[in-house]
């Protein structure tokens, strides 16, 4: 047993836990978690918990159904919603085959895999992501959303159904040792955004499933419903999950070069071009869902050409305002994500795309100045301005055929998610919407 598991069992014994989730993602984001007691925490650090994979997304393959859930002790952390005393806490778990191999379903491994190439050259990749999200009255999916106010951008909204909504969730993640940077009401009605404080893509990924878990807890307390749905409300804005990326070699921060344009290292440079050359490509895992679409060109601000510029919200790819002399946060946004992506995956293909970027020295075409939305087709072709894809089925089209994203999520991923893909597809563009019969039902 290591210093960190004897950590754990002496924690919970301390702190009267009574019970411990194990969690982990499945293939489309989904947090799964199942409870152990204290006495089964040392066979759990020893052998791992077994489960039956079979009716969770991604573990399906019928020789794949026992599956085993390791936790990882660096990640334990006591649930605060779930009260002082008799308390619950949780670890993300590896999941590994009956033979002790990481599973293939697994996509946290498939971040850790990728993880480990950046780490061969050198680097550790960060990641701070903007999370943006919606909070309503309630879960309606038959009659019109409620959102909870009617409030825009940076607006303080003293009084409202979601009191001080912010800041009990702040304080909840806090406690729970994820860091927030900065927290603000988003541009549409109910809409807020809370970005986490820069961290390796790994801890930002696990991170995330929490902040995501966090939310929905707070907004139940509180009487609301969040959502993390890319595009809830067709005439205001969509939720992205805008990232901001950089690699470090030690200390050092890779992206930055005093003196430099915008005081971007070469290694940077590939790798935003790297982030370009494959941005059509990996747009299936960074915005999977038939809505995610609806979203990237629903204009208000969500990138749906592939570009870049410095401080150009109209570009896939950001370099926001940087400091002179402040080289350590020199770091790239990327704006497409969006915030229902299994971040797991969403990280890996970035990674992947800005390392292919680094190890082919893709060259970085010229910034754009332009407001791309505002250009003419042609405009935009005469520029080398192409489209990000417009529709899931484009998107998955894509995706088939991408060398990079089959290697990074492995083969069994790769099939999974684009066979899953295909049939949310079929079954969306089999529906007859209130759309055609206003339209079309009056007059044909
Ligand atoms: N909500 C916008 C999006 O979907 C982003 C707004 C912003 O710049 O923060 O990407
Ligand atoms: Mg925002
Ligand atoms: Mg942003």
């Amino acid at each position: 047993m290591d210093r960190q598991q004897e950590f754990v069992l002496r924690t919970v014994e301390e702190r009267d836990i009574r019970f411990i989730r194990l969690w982990f993602t499945d293939v489309l984001g989904v947090l799964k978690s199942v409870a152990v007691a204290p006495a089964e925490l040392e066979s759990a650090f020893s052998e791992g918990i077994g489960f039956d994979g079979s009716s969770i997304q991604g573990y399906t393959r019928v020789f794949e159904s026992d599956m085993i859930a390791k936790p990882d002790p660096t990640t334990f952390q006591i649930l605060p919603w779930r009260g002082e005393t008799h308390g619950t806490a949780r670890m993300f778990c590896d999941i590994l085959t009956p033979d002790g191999e990481p599973s293939l379903a697994d996509t946290r491994n498939v971040l850790k895999r990728t993880l480990a190439k950046a780490s061969d050259k050198g680097f550790t990749f960060y990641t701070h992501p903007e999370v943006e999200f919606y909070l309503f009255e309630a879960l309606r999916t038959d009659g019109p959303l409620v959102p909870v106010d009617q409030a825009g951008y940076f607006d303080h909204v003293a009084r409202g159904s979601a009191h001080d909504f912010r800041r009990a969730a702040i304080t909840m993640l806090e406690s729970m040792g994820i860091s927030v940077e900065f927290s603000h009401h988003e541009a549409g009605p109910g809409q807020n955004e809370i970005d986490l404080r820069y961290a390796d893509a790994l801890t930002t990924a696990d991170n995330l499933m929490t902040f995501r878990t966090v939310v929905k807890e707070v907004a139940l307390e509180q009487g609301v419903f969040a959502s993390f749905m890319p595009k809830p409300l067709a005439d205001q804005p969509g939720s992205g999950m805008h990232s901001h990326l950089s690699l470090f070699e030690g200390d050092r921060n890779a992206f930055h070069e005093p003196g430099a344009q915008f005081e971007l290292s070469k290694t940077a440079r590939h790798f935003m071009a790297g982030l370009l050359h494959h941005a059509a490509e990996i747009t299936a895992v960074t915005n999977q869902y038939v809505n995610s679409y609806k979203r990237l060109w629903g204009g208000q601000e969500a990138p749906s050409f592939v570009c870049w510029g410095h401080n150009n919200r109209s570009a896939l790819v950001r370099v926001p305002m940087y400091k002179p002399g402040k080289g350590v946060s020199s770091r790239v946004e990327f704006r497409a994500v969006d915030s229902a992506a299994n971040p797991y995956l969403a990280y890996a293909v970035l990674l992947a795309a800005g390392l292919a970027g680094i190890e082919n020295e893709y060259e970085l075409p010229d910034p754009t100045e332009d407001v791309v939305w505002d250009l003419t087709p042609s405009e935009r072709k005469a520029l080398g301005i192409r489209p990000l894809p417009q529709s899931l089925s484009e998107a998955i089209e894509i995706m088939e055929s991408s060398e990079l994203v089959a290697e990074t999520l492995g083969e069994h991923v790769f099939d999974y998610f684009l066979k899953n893909k295909k049939r949310e597809w079929d079954d969306y563009r089999a529906q007859v919407t209130p759309f055609e019969l206003k339209r079309f039902l009056p007059v044909l």
